[in-house]
């Protein structure tokens, strides 16, 4: 500290001093069994977690505002403060107050940051979503360059690509990371990409981008020479790398955990989603919100951590390459096909625990004997594997992952002679090795136990000698080991001769403790041999962790290899319990769908218990058939489930998953979109007519042939004319310039008139049938134009008031008439462009007023008595 300053407890200065050193981090300062804060990190963290805020000392004259909370809860308030947008700088005891104490009296318990903690870097279990990833990332541009990497720290993965700023947005969307650093000042430049996706922004020094020092940094992690040995990255994917580890290196604080050498994801390598098709689609997570109801919740069927997070990626990431989307089902398949070899596998991968994240943990040292055990079973249960399942003829994929499951044997051996079968969380809590494994370890804990021994039997003796039925020797952390009678005993213990042999400790209210030299001296053997077993036990577990990191690459690929095997048998068993088939993906424009189903509504109407689900064709192959189909249709029909049932099923190929349909024929697709038209996108908030033509826009100018485009009800966001306007020439550029293959509903009946037109448009409609006056829906997809839109029916089917029912269907029909006698309809198309031949619009007043507007005319609610109120609404039923 400066001498200008007042003088300050050398305890706060060597808070000040930490804190300097962490401005942007609440600074978590270890005193004891405590973290506390001080000045305005007390103050805004006593906020964000609601606890109270009390004062210590005063500092430059004032008093110093003070939280703590209880170091073995902390794991609990970092989540929180993480999630309120903190970032968390873990300061601990580096030393204990008696080694402080040799140092000088007045000599303050040395202390650093050990770590931070931000949402990209945390590996705890506890706060972590074992069937998710956790992605930093990091977004570096160079000029014309741009790179985006991405780091699991509680798996170990890395990546990077080339990345155009345009395509950023997308690629956040798909990965969804937990944080993002960004070189210093280019917060703004980004800030609306990223602040939809909800991505907290890190700044970084630009020196931590420098592709110059950041290949050294890669490099010397991975210890090769160069980044080469891993694929040629262009300058700023090395600066996104560089700067993941030098984000690393300094939140672990130098403790940098086990990395997988960088794999490169080639651009177009997976199948292009962006955000609102993710969204509107539920992949990963529903509209509402939740995970249920989405996707990925409903076809999960792993039960490893591991395999639910390969899960999560191939979702989110479907191939874009025929050998890898063939190779993937070539794995189901097997499984499809070896249904006794599959459930006899799953019964062992249940057994399987987060080898990755056990792993993880290790490295960065905040692991414990439980993690020791996870590599242990998981590596036992790998073995088992290899040794007992019966497989033939295995697909690449899967001989691959076989492979990879072996070798462990010795390591195997070491961790299972060493643990006992169910070791305790904590290192530093002992008994975690197994008897036998050591001789001295064995040696001090009988010594340990003896004494204990010894002690039950002074117990019996003292007895004996004092006469006292009911004396006790008991143990507690503040006396350690103590005798213990009764109070109306006391005169006799402490009189002679008793008091020679028995030294009176305390009196309770009730009872009277005394000790014995003898007793002490026991109790300091069996203290000596305690600490003793801790000490060689924490040797063991730096020794088995040490054998555990050697392995850490072949680890890895084990803890891959098993999430492999547990997903492929989890698609077989979903595809055998759902009864999905197994689409044939080629490499052209097909897109042929027999019995198709949308999976998650198939299950929420399984689980309701109604009605089955219609199963529904879709071809938009193209070629001399059409490759856009315009649906038309009541609302409540099916129409989005039709949609979206497509898209998905594409996806579903694509990512390596049989498909809910009876036969399925798909051309890889490069690009899925999926829009709806913004009044249904109450999900975000932002019903807002811009938001839907921004999103449009998005697809009209990024849309390829190869690109699979779903639109719903695009346009009725605005008014009528606009919209169809909007639609119509919409459709027309996916038609003639994207040349895409589409799904397009639409409730301008107008526009059916198109598919006369443009050569790849087909009609399709979703059947209903009307009975009774009733409107039923049938969920079939037929070809052909709806004949009506039934919007009256469904209104009455919704609960409006009859009469208002009654009169829209008399305005309803008058407007119909109008336009039966009005221009024709092949005017319309006939005379493109569209807006010069399109009718006047209508007014909504059809002939002149019925009897019942009549009588509606003459009242003034306002000077009616109820009674009188009460006689019109008579008046007007008879009129009807
Ligand atoms: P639209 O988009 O035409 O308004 P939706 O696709 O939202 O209609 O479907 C409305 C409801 O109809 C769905 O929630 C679902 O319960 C049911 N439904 C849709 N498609 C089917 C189908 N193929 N089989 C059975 N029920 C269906």
């Amino acid at each position: 500290m400066s001498a200008a300053k007042p003088a300050v407890t050398p305890m706060m200065a060597q808070y000040l001093e930490i804190k300097a050193d962490h401005p942007d981090a609440l600074l978590f300062y270890r005193m004891g069994d405590f973290y506390e804060m001080f000045f305005d990190d007390a103050v805004a963290a006593a906020e964000a977690l609601d606890i109270a805020l009390t004062k210590r000392g005063k500092h430059e004259g004032s008093e110093i505002p003070m939280c703590g909370v209880p170091h073995h809860a902390a794991e609990g308030y970092f989540l929180t403060l993480i999630r309120k947008g903190f970032r968390v700088a873990v300061c601990e005891q580096m030393e204990s107050p008696a080694e402080a104490k040799k140092r000088g009296y007045k000599a303050v318990v040395k202390r650093e940051v050990v770590r931070l903690v931000t949402p990209g870097t945390l590996t705890e279990d506890s706060l972590l979503d074992a069937r998710r990833h956790n992605f930093l990332a990091a977004y570096v541009q160079v000029r014309d360059e741009a790179a985006l990497a991405w780091v699991d720290i509680s798996t170990g993965s890395l990546h990077v690509m080339p990345i155009t700023p345009v395509r950023l947005g997308a690629e956040l969307a798909r990965l969804a990371p937990s944080e993002m650093l960004i070189a210093e000042g280019s917060e703004s430049d980004l800030a609306e990409t990223v602040s939809d996706m909800g991505v907290p922004l890190t700044p970084v020094s630009r020196g931590s981008l420098d592709s110059t020092s950041a290949e050294k940094r890669v490099s010397g992690l991975f210890k090769t020479n160069s980044l080469a040995a891993f694929g040629a990255f262009e300058r700023a994917e090395i600066g996104a790398l560089g700067a993941i580890v030098d984000y690393l290196e300094l939140t672990q604080k130098g403790k940098i955990p086990i990395l997988r050498p960088p794999q490169r994801e080639a651009v177009g390598g997976t199948m292009q989603i962006d955000a609102a098709t993710r969204r509107n689609l539920e992949l990963t997570h529903a509209l509402s919100g939740g995970k249920a109801g989405s996707l990925l919740s409903t076809i999960d069927r792993t039960v490893t951590a591991g395999g639910a997070r390969l899960l999560e990626r191939r979702v989110s990431s479907p191939s874009m390459s025929l050998d890898t989307v063939l190779g993937r089902l070539d794995a189901v398949t097997y499984f499809y096909e070896n249904r006794s070899a599959a459930t006899e596998l799953r019964e062992s991968l249940k057994r399987v625990p987060d080898l990755d994240r056990a792993l993880s943990r290790l490295s960065l040292d905040r692991g414990g004997p439980r993690d020791l055990a996870a590599v242990r079973n998981g590596l036992s249960q790998a073995e088992q594997i290899t040794e007992t399942a019966q497989f033939d003829a295995l697909p690449a994929l899967l001989r691959d992952a076989l492979k990879n499951l072996e070798g462990h044997a010795d390591l195997n051996d070491l961790l299972d002679q060493a643990l006992v079968s169910e070791p305790p969380l904590l290192a530093r809590d002992g008994g975690f090795i197994a008897p036998g494994f050591d001789e001295d370890l064995d040696e001090s804990r009988r010594l340990r136990d003896e004494g204990r021994g010894v002690i039950a039997a002074m117990q019996a003796q003292y007895s004996e000698q004092t006469g006292i039925q009911a004396l006790k020797i008991k143990h507690n952390n503040v006396l350690g080991y103590f005798i213990e009678t009764t109070a109306k005993h006391a005169e006799t213990m402490m009189s002679a001769p008793l008091s020679e042999t028995f030294i009176h400790r305390q009196t309770t209210a009730n009872q009277v403790r005394f000790t014995t030299v003898e007793l002490s001296e026991m109790e300091t053997k069996i203290l000596n041999a305690g600490n003793r077993s801790l000490e060689i036990e924490k040797g063991f577990f730096e020794t088995l962790r040490q054998a555990v990191l050697k392995n850490a690459g072949p680890i890895a690929a084990t803890a891959r290899a098993l999430a492999e095997f547990d997903l492929s048998t989890a698609l077989a068993d979903l595809a055998i319990g759902e009864n999905w088939t197994r689409a044939e993906v080629n490499n052209s424009r097909d897109f042929h769908i027999q019995g198709g189903r949308h999976p998650v509504v198939e299950a929420a109407l399984r689980q309701q218990g109604g009605q089955p689900f219609v199963a529904n064709d879709c071809d938009l192959s193209g070629g001399t058939e059409s490759s856009i189909w315009l649906l038309t249709g009541p609302n409540m029909a099916g129409k989005s489930t039709f949609l979206r049932q497509n898209a998905l099923i594409a996806l579903l190929a694509q990512m390596g998953s049989y498909v809910p349909a009876t036969q399925a024929r798909i051309g890889l697709v490069s690009q899925l979109f999926s829009r709806v038209g913004a009044s249904d996108d109450l999900a975000r908030g932002r019903s807002t007519f811009m938001v839907e033509m921004v999103e449009t826009a998005a697809i009209l100018n990024q849309a390829d042939d190869r690109a699979l485009v779903i639109l719903d009800e695009i346009g009725r966001g605005t008014a009528t004319y606009d919209g169809l306007s909007i639609a119509w020439a919409t459709l027309e550029h996916l038609h003639e310039v994207n040349q895409s293959r589409a799904l397009f509903a639409t409730h301008y009946h107008e526009m059916t008139a198109l598919s006369e037109k443009l050569d790849h448009v087909d009609n399709a409609t979703v059947a209903v049938k009307e009975w009774d006056g009733e409107v039923i829906f049938l969920h079939e997809v037929r070809k052909g134009a709806a004949d009506r839109s039934y919007g009256v029916q469904v209104a009455q089917l919704a609960g409006l008031p009859p009469a208002v029912v009654n009169r829209a269907r008399e305005v309803l029909d008058q407007l119909e008439k109008n336009e039966r006698e009005g221009p024709a309809q092949k005017a319309l198309i006939d005379d493109l462009p569209l807006f010069a031949a399109s009718p006047a619009p209508q007014p909504v007043a059809p002939s002149g007023p019925s009897e019942v507007e009549e009588l509606l005319d003459t009242i003034l609610p306002d000077e009616l008595s109820p009674r009188e109120a009460l006689q019109i609404l008579y008046e007007l039923k008879d009129k009807r």
